[in-house]
């Protein structure tokens, strides 16, 4: 593991099966988000009554937020069967008429990463999603015909972390549209404290309390890192004396074995944020730029690690790029010059 993957939030192969065990699977078990599950609570509500499917359901936010946990809530508390698939893996427009063609009456259809449908299966989701239909083209050449399907009311569930990247046409389609943001360290903590009750880990408030702050904002993050605390209090001799049990000294030494910062920012974060301040003199610095300064892809850089800097204020965005504010200088201890000197509206 590479140590930045600590604090990615990416799920990791290795951890599928605690994903699951961990996931809520209630609005009741579900902390923070609070505006975003009332209004889904009432549109769950009337669906109900009216006993007809859900609409359309579009989630949005960085990785690690929630969305697939969202969506088997949401199917939970329709009383429907969800079926799961993601835009890459519905290559074909066979693909998504094999899927769609098996599911029944009220049932939910959750797609993942729905920014990355091939767009040719994209237009076959358009009457789907609204006319409930399926054209499909049998044979080629001068057999070819195309045969219409009635599919049955069903509620699909996109979910992505782009959303710049939607088509306007299929964003027009869902009738529910929702954004998950970044979680305080308060609800974290109400995140892990339900986490270390399932898996059984001992600990003290305020230990939770210190990977809650350090875990970016992100229950996916808070969770590993509570695994890894657990490592470090059962097996690090230094930590003999805490029995097992996560306190804030456990926490504290385990954290910073990881590297995980303070503000729960790690070597990439902070890659980024000295590339701008003493490569682009504080910036403005466009992202592909700053991509090749860093080694990563552009793309993880708005969608990951960007998104949250800017939330806690270390970088702005600004029409001609990137800028590191104040805050940023104070957090790596760089003293402004001259020349790389954060403005002063920072
Ligand atoms: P996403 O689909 O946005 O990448 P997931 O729904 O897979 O994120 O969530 C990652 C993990 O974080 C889940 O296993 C779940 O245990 C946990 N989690 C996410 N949101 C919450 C929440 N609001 N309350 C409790 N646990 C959560």
């Amino acid at each position: 593991m590479r140590k930045s993957d600590y604090t990615s939030p990416e799920r990791l192969e290795a951890e599928v099966e605690f994903d699951q065990a961990l996931r809520p699977l209630s609005f009741s078990d579900f902390y923070g988000q609070d505006k975003l599950t009332q209004n889904l609570k009432v549109f769950i509500t009337a669906a109900r009554q009216r006993d007809e499917a859900l609409d359309h359901v579009l989630l949005t936010g960085p990785p690690g937020l929630g969305k697939t946990t969202l969506a088997y809530i949401i199917a939970n508390e329709m009383r429907s069967n969800i079926k799961t698939t993601s835009g890459p893996v519905l290559d074909k427009p066979g693909d998504l008429a094999g899927i769609l063609t098996n599911l029944e009456e009220g049932d939910v259809l959750f797609i993942d990463e729905i920014h990355r449908l091939n767009p040719v299966v994209e237009e076959y989701l358009y009457s789907a999603m609204e006319d409930f239909r399926l054209d499909i083209m049998i044979d080629s050449g001068p057999s070819a015909r195309s045969i219409q399907l009635t599919l049955p009311k069903y509620t699909l569930i996109g979910a992505t972390t782009r959303a710049g990247l939607l088509t306007a046409p299929l964003r027009a389609r869902f009738g529910i549209s929702s954004r998950l943001d970044y979680y305080d360290p308060t609800t974290l903590e109400k995140i892990l404290k339900r986490s270390a009750a399932i898996l059984n880990i001992e600990y003290e408030e305020i230990g939770l309390s210190e990977i809650a702050q350090r875990s970016r904002g992100t229950p996916r993050i808070a969770n590993r890192l509570l695994r890894r605390c657990r490592d470090f209090a059962q097996a690090d001799p230094k930590l003999k004396s805490h029995k097992g049990v996560i306190s804030r000294e456990v926490a504290n030494h385990s954290l910073t074995a990881l590297e995980v910062d303070e503000h729960g920012l790690d070597e990439m974060d902070k890659r980024i944020l000295h590339c701008i301040i003493e490569k682009y003199n504080g910036g403005p610095v466009g992202i592909s730029t700053m991509a090749v300064a860093v080694g990563e892809e552009p793309g993880t850089i708005e969608e990951v690690y960007e998104p949250y800097l800017i939330q806690e204020g270390f970088i702005k965005r600004t029409p001609r790029g990137r800028e590191a504010t104040r805050l940023a200088y104070k957090h790596l201890n760089v003293t402004p010059t001259k020349e790389n000197q954060p403005s002063l509206f920072s």
